[in-house]
């Protein structure tokens, strides 16, 4: 998966973001180590796996029944082309929907579709 939550703070992080590259990587690859990041879903802890090959991508820590546990390559591919492109599309708009801010932002647009 590409999302995880920060436990402090409990912020989203979307490891294909432009602020991760070689070097910050690593201290959320250390912040993934010592339980700090959870999954969105199922809220077990995940790591991350930012090697040379695959895709960079949090994978939970244990087994368990999260539906977000199997998710293919080509799905995780799909995610990040929607993601790009609206990134490209609008800039600085692509919603965090686990932010209570955006949640509020989110209800209110669905409010005013509602009235139109
Ligand atoms: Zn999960």
């Amino acid at each position: 998966m590409l999302k995880a939550i920060d436990i402090n703070g409990q912020k989203e992080i979307i490891i294909i973001d432009d602020q991760w590259n070689k070097d910050s990587i690593e201290e959320l690859r250390y912040r993934g180590q010592n339980n700090q990041l959870k999954c969105p879903v199922c809220d077990q802890p995940v790591l991350v796996k930012a090697g040379e090959v695959k895709q960079w991508h949090f994978a939970h820590r244990d087994t368990g029944s999260c539906p977000l546990r199997n998710e293919s390559e080509s799905v995780l591919r799909g995610r990040i082309i929607l993601y790009r492109w609206l990134s490209k599309k609008y800039p600085g708009k692509v919603l965090n929907a686990s932010d209570n801010n955006n949640i509020n932002k989110i209800k209110s647009y669905q409010r005013s579709i509602k009235k139109k």
